[in-house]
Parts: structure tokens; C-alpha cells; sequence
């Protein structure tokens, strides 16, 4: 077994020197090209069809079949062209991996040969046999149907041989069974609610694009090492390991040169991102050894969503090439920092303006203003589910551990906007304000300093932080699919435009102008984010905990009971007010929640027994019997004194009998607990019951990183932390 370990690390430490070849062209010559764009469609689409498929796009207007059979015409053509025979809808289930069951194009020609055919039918639905997707008992599992839907708003692109139809998926009775769905329910949501505030500022306002920008984390390692760890291989985390002596305490990896082999896969990775039509712009490394981010140019929100699981899913193939393994897992590795998804999210008309940046003059200043303050009102009234909205079992190590994000949803505006704030509310009612600009071009009473944009004074231990022209949602974790987020967020402001319009309009009627009726509705709500959700201060500490509690903000540390966020009254209210989920699907998804939660915690549980016993006690009592022998020579050969000279291996020979027989006991106990645990019917509670056995996985792990800090390194069956995080 030491020989094993001694050749992977060899193996993996010369792949370091592994050639680099760069792709030929420059990215603008390749870019989209797998990607049946607008440009695609000019080139392949009838003009009146391409008009049609745009407004469709666009405006939402419905294709009739007609029209879907001359898109699918030519998105044949153009698929042709790139060699594709085979095409599958491809969809985004709850379990958070992407999926897609491919049909190849072929048909008989009736003429005794054979045709490649795609009409508009296969285009617009399928209907996969998807009764093993989660659904939280939506559909039973004798009526194994779902649909899924085209989304002509995100476009169609080639993988490999195949031509994806990014879909939504559906019960037979419509509900959703998806992340896109619900998404795409909740963008509307808000631009309907926000294109009448903007419309008192621009009547030619037609539409508000909600954006996002995620920055996605991940962790690289070596593939044989990988290979030597069943838990990074079942699990995607490492159950056990002790930390290395060095690990990122020097700070010197965050920004350090790429290491050439990470270079490589990185440009490759954006090779295969570009065509995809992906616009990967930052790359660098992050605070923990091996741990790298990439981020792309911002995009409304359902596009950028799709290709960021579109390339997640290219991350582990592009790497394989490189010999390594990605991790998203958001903790791999206890000790260091885990990897998260911050999600860069704004709101913008149709008409370029970004609503969540200080404009110009005093009137586009107060439509800042009034986005912002209403922002913050809709994270301040859903802060439990903003955060059960990213709760996962695995992002569960981030949440409350001593890293972004706390387990308590704050806003950070930062010193600017929070002078900002306070100068409104002295403002004395009745009084016309004007909001100075950028450039200070009126002389307002509230200004808003021209530094501002360029502020940097960050808090990263702030969940939800403004950052000069969007806010960023620290919170979501790097596996997790970002709709589940920006779901919430997008309905939370979504209902808080609405009633923030419906006050403004008596106000109005009350015939105010507008400066004075929106500052009228706004000051008790900046009033009440003040003192309630934004919070500047360190987000770690002991003393926000209570200071939160206090405020009235949800301070719930245990996973299973954040989602039942999702169900409390105002949650229904909201969803169910803005159709985005009716109380049947909220609780279904629960349901499914609860039930991935279990069954994560169940294999690593599974794991670690498996691995404590058959890895690390056959390890720990192999080096035992090596320490006995050398008692026993020491006795044969010098019996008088061997007493002391045996000492220190009879203490270690003690030392791991008892960690031995500590981790025998709880594994033993954890494995009892999971009996009772499995035998449960009801998933919230079974869910709980797996909540207490991730604690008791925590205790196991304690004896066996002693023991790997004592047990000969010849003998250590597993690539250590040392080796797994500084070889690449
Ligand atoms: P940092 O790590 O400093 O936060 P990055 O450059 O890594 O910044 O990522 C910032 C992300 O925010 C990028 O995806 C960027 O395109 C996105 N972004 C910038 N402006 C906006 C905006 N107004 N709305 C949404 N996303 C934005
Ligand atoms: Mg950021």
C-alpha cells in the first residue's frame, strides 16, 4: 500500500512538466461558433422566420408549429454543417447536475434508406421517461411523465456530436420540476414590477433585464491522487485528513502566478468556453492552495445561468485532459477555505440603464436610489429564505463556519451609501431633493461622492454586499445551480417593487411630485433597513450573532430547518401572489431538499465507516505491530534496560490503541444512529436525524487525524492534505 502512495504522488508530481499548446486563433475568430446564434440564425432562418423567432425571443410572443418546423429546419442545416447526429433537450433537475438523454437524427426515408430529420415537434417538447428525477412526489412514479419545454430565450449549442435544446421540465399537470422554470417565472416577475417605476422616469421603458455575473470557485487536483481517495471520489470531499504544515497561512497562492499545468487546463477551458459563446473574462487563483476562479462578462440571467452549468459541465472534461479533477464540492478540504459562487446581480432597463448604479443627475439618481433602498427591504423581509435558498449539505460547511457567508443574511452598502442613506432621512418631508451625481453636476443636498464607484473598502464576510453598480450574493455555493438563488431574489424585489409602486401611486394621487411622493414612501424603509439588515461589521463575530438575533434576522445554524423557509406563510404569499410556485411545489421541493440532504450525509457516512475500517485501523495497527517488534527485539536483545529504552514506542502503541478503539466506538454509534435514521418515513425528519449524524462524521475524523499525525508515513494508505493541495 506505501508503495502505491509513494508512486501516485511520483506520477503526479511529473505530470507538473507536461507540454502546454495553446489554441491557434484569437478568441474573437472562434467565439459562439457552437452556438446557434443571432447571427446563425440571419444565415440559416428565413427573414420572416428569424423576425418571428426573435420577437418569440425577445417579446415572448408564441411560434406556432409552422414557424417551429422552418427553426428546426435550419438549426439542422447549421448543426449538419458541425457534424452533430444526434440531439437531446437538455434540462436542469433538481438534483443539480444538467440532463440530457440524446436521440440520434436519424429516420428511415421511406425509400428503403435512411435521413437525417428534426422538425419543430422535437424541437418545442419531449417527453423523457424522467421518473428517476427527484420530484418531491409531483408526479407518482407510475405516471413517469415530464415535458420538457424549449426555451427559445436561451440559445441551442453543440456538444461534442450533439445539439443541446436548452428546456424547462414539467409535470404532466404543469408543475415544475426544474431550476429554469421557476426562474424564468420570477425574472417576468420583476420586470413587470419594475418597468412601471422606470416608465416615471423613461416612458420608453419596456422591459427590465435582471443580470448576473458569477464567479465560480473551484478546487484542481491531481487525478491519480484522486484516484487514492474514495472519499474525494464518492463524496467530492475529504472526510478525514490532517492539515498540511503549510497550507494558506503565507497568502502567497491568492493572485500568485498560475502554476503552468493550471495555465493549461485554464486555456483550455476558455477555448472550449468561447465557442460555447461563454464571455470567461477573469481568471486567477484563489486564498486556498489549488483553488482557482474564473468569471465571465455579466449576462441577463437565465443565459448566464445556462452557461454557467454548461460550463461546469466542461470543467472535468477539459481537465481530465490535463490530468486533473476538478472540485466544486464547497468544502474539500477542513482547514482551509471552501469554494463559493458569488452571484453579481443587478437589475437594467431596456434602454441601458443600470438600475443599481448611481447615474448622472438628480433624476436618475432618485431611480437609483429607489431600487436600492427597495432591494435591501426585500432582502431585509426574506433574509431566512435567501439563505435556505442556498443551504445545501454541502454548502453547509461554509454557512456559520468562520468564512463567507455567515449563516445570518446582511447587507453591506459600505461607508458611501450608508452617508448616503442617512443624509435622506434628514432630508425634512415635503422638501424637493435633488441627488448630486457622479460628477457632482447639481448642487444636491444628498450627495453621492464620486469615489464612490471606485470604493473598495470590501467587507468579505458580508453575505449580500453592494459593489458600486450590483450587489453581490456571496452566499451561493460553488456546486449549486445559481437559479435557486436568484429565484428568490428576483420574486423577493419583485414584490417589494410592487408594493412599493401601489404606495408611491397614492402618494402621487395625493399629487406630490415625484421627488417628494418617493421620498415620502421610501424614508420609513431606509429607516427600517438601517437599523435591521444592513450591517457593516464583522459578520463572524460572536457578538452579530446576537446582534442579529436581536434585529429580528434569521440566525437558524442547522441546514434541514432553513428550508422550511420555504414554506412559512410569507413565502407562500410571495410565490404563490406572483406565480412562481403554488404551495403544492414549494412543498415538493422541500420534500426533495430534505431528501438530497439525507442522502449525501448517508454516503459519506457510509464512506467514512468503510474507509475507518478498512483504511485506517488496518494502518494504525500495522505500524502497531512494527512498534510491538521493535519491543520485543529491544527485549531479546538488552532485557535489562529495555523497559526505558521502549517507552516512547510503548506510549505510541497505547496512544493508538486508544484512537483505535475511539473510532471503533463511534463508528459503531454512528452506525446505529443510522439505522434509526433510515427507518423514518417523513424526510424533514429523517433529514434532522442525518443533520446529527454529520456531527458524529466530525468526531470520527478527530481520532483518525491524530493517528495520521502519529502512524509511519511509509504506512499511510491515503494521499495526504501536503500532497493533494501543493501538487500541480
Ligand atoms: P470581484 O472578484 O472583484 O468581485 P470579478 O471580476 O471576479 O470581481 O467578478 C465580478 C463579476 O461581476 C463579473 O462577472 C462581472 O461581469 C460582474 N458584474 C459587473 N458589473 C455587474 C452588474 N452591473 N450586474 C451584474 N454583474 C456585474
Ligand atoms: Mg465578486
Amino acid at each position: 500500500m506505501s508503495k502505491l502512495r509513494f508512486d501516485v504522488v511520483q506520477d503526479a508530481f511529473k505530470k507538473r512538466a507536461l507540454e502546454v499548446v495553446a489554441p491557434a486563433s484569437l478568441p474573437s475568430k472562434y467565439f459562439g461558433e457552437l452556438v446557434f446564434n443571432r447571427e446563425m440564425m440571419r444565415k440559416y432562418l428565413d427573414i420572416k422566420v428569424y423576425e418571428a423567432l426573435v420577437d418569440c425571443i425577445d417579446n415572448g410572443t408564441p411560434l406556432d408549429l409552422s414557424i417551429a418546423d422552418e427553426v428546426a429546419d435550419g438549426m439542422k442545416e447549421w448543426a449538419l454543417s458541425h457534424g452533430v447526429t444526434h440531439i437531446t433537450h437538455w434540462f436542469q433537475p433538481l438534483t443539480e447536475v444538467t440532463a440530457e438523454k440524446h436521440d440520434s437524427l436519424m429516420e428511415y426515408d421511406r425509400k428503403g434508406g435512411m435521413i437525417e430529420s428534426f422538425n419543430g415537434k422535437a424541437l418545442i417538447q419531449q417527453e423523457p421517461d424522467a421518473s428517476s428525477f427527484p420530484s418531491g412526489g409531483l408526479r407518482a412514479t407510475f405516471e413517469a411523465r415530464g415535458y420538457t419545454a424549449w426555451d427559445p430565450t436561451s440559445p441551442v449549442f453543440i456538444q461534442d456530436d450533439t445539439l443541446c435544446i436548452p428546456t424547462i421540465f414539467i409535470s404532466y399537470t404543469g408543475e415544475a420540476l426544474d431550476y429554469k422554470a421557476p426562474l424564468k417565472k420570477a425574472l417576468k416577475a420583476v420586470s413587470d414590477a419594475a418597468v412601471p417605476i422606470c416608465k416615471l422616469f423613461n416612458p420608453r421603458v419596456k422591459k427590465v433585464i435582471s443580470y448576473l455575473g458569477w464567479e465560480q470557485e473551484y478546487f484542481l487536483v491531481d487525478e491519480d491522487l484522486y484516484a487514492a481517495r474514495p472519499d474525494l471520489m464518492l463524496t467530492g470531499r475529504t472526510l478525514m485528513g490532517h492539515a498540511s504544515s503549510k497550507n494558506q497561512q503565507l497568502d502567497d497562492h491568492y493572485f500568485g502566478a498560475i502554476p503552468t499545468r493550471v495555465a493549461a487546463f485554464m486555456r483550455d477551458l476558455e477555448f472550449e468556453g468561447y465557442k460555447l459563446g461563454i464571455p470567461l473574462k477573469t481568471r486567477h487563483n484563489e486564498v486556498a492552495p489549488n483553488q482557482f476562479e474564473f468569471a465571465p462578462i455579466f449576462g441577463e440571467c437565465n443565459l448566464s445561468n445556462d452557461q454557467n452549468q454548461m460550463i461546469m459541465n466542461t470543467m472535468n472534461r477539459v481537465a481530465r485532459k490535463h490530468g486533473f479533477v476538478v472540485l466544486l464540492h464547497e468544502k474539500p478540504f477542513a482547514g482551509i477555505n471552501g469554494s463559493g459562487k458569488h452571484n453579481n446581480w443587478s437589475l437594467g432597463t431596456d434602454t441601458g440603464t443600470l438600475l443599481m448604479a448611481p447615474g448622472k443627475d438628480a433624476k436618475s439618481n432618485l431611480q437609483f436610489i429607489i431600487f436600492f433602498v427597495n432591494v435591501l427591504a426585500a432582502v431585509q423581509r426574506h433574509n431566512a429564505l435567501l439563505k435556505a435558498s442556498i443551504a445545501s449539505a454541502t454548502n453547509a460547511h461554509r454557512l456559520g463556519a468562520n468564512e463567507a457567508p455567515p449563516a445570518i443574511v446582511s447587507a453591506f452598502l459600505g461607508q458611501a451609501m450608508t452617508e448616503v442613506l442617512h443624509k435622506l432621512l434628514e432630508v425634512p418631508s415635503g422638501t424637493p431633493i435633488e441627488i448630486a451625481g457622479k460628477k457632482g453636476a447639481s448642487v444636491g443636498i444628498v450627495e453621492i461622492p464620486q469615489i464612490f464607484l471606485d470604493n473598495t473598502d470590501r467587507n468579505r464576510t458580508s453575505p449580500f454586499a453592494f459593489t458600486g453598480n450590483r450587489f453581490e450574493f456571496r452566499a451561493v455555493g460553488s456546486s449549486s445551480n445559481c437559479a435557486g438563488a436568484m429565484t428568490v431574489l428576483n420574486a423577493a424585489v419583485a414584490q417589494q417593487l410592487i408594493e412599493f409602486k401601489a404606495a408611491l401611486d397614492k402618494e402621487l394621487a395625493a399629487g406630490k411630485p415625484l421627488d417628494v411622493a418617493a421620498m415620502d414612501v421610501l424614508k420609513p424603509i431606509i429607516r427600517s433597513v438601517i437599523d435591521k439588515v444592513c450591517f457593516d461589521g464583522n459578520g463572524y463575530s460572536e457578538e452579530w450573532k446576537k446582534e442579529a438575533a436581536r434585529r429580528g434576522l434569521d440566525t437558524e445554524t442547522r441546514v434541514p430547518e432553513m428550508f422550511k423557509a420555504f414554506t412559512k406563510p410569507e413565502s407562500v404569499e410571495l410565490f404563490t401572489s406572483l406565480g412562481i410556485y403554488n404551495l403544492k411545489e414549494l412543498q415538493a421541493r422541500n420534500e426533495v431538499k430534505w431528501e438530497m440532504y439525507t442522502k449525501k450525509i448517508q454516503i459519506e457516512a457510509r464512506v467514512m465507516g468503510r474507509m475507518a475500517t478498512n483504511h485506517i485501523i488496518p494502518a494504525a495497527l500495522a505500524y502497531q505491530t512494527k512498534l510491538l517488534n521493535n519491543v520485543k527485539l529491544m527485549k531479546d536483545v538488552c532485557p535489562e534496560t529495555y523497559e526505558a529504552q521502549a517507552k516512547v514506542a510503548l506510549d505510541l502503541v497505547r496512544n493508538i490503541s486508544s484512537l483505535v478503539s475511539e473510532i471503533t466506538t463511534k463508528v459503531d454509534e454512528m452506525v446505529e444512529a443510522r439505522k434509526a435514521a433510515n427507518v423514518l418515513e417523513n424526510e424533514y425528519e429523517k433529514a434532522t436525524a442525518y443533520y446529527a449524524i454529520a456531527e458524529r462524521l466530525e468526531a470520527i475524523r478527530r481520532p483518525i487525524d491524530k493517528l495520521e499525525e502519529i502512524v509511519d508515513n511509509d504506512l499511510w494508505p491515503l494521499p495526504k492534505y501536503r500532497e493533494l493541495l501543493f501538487i500541480n
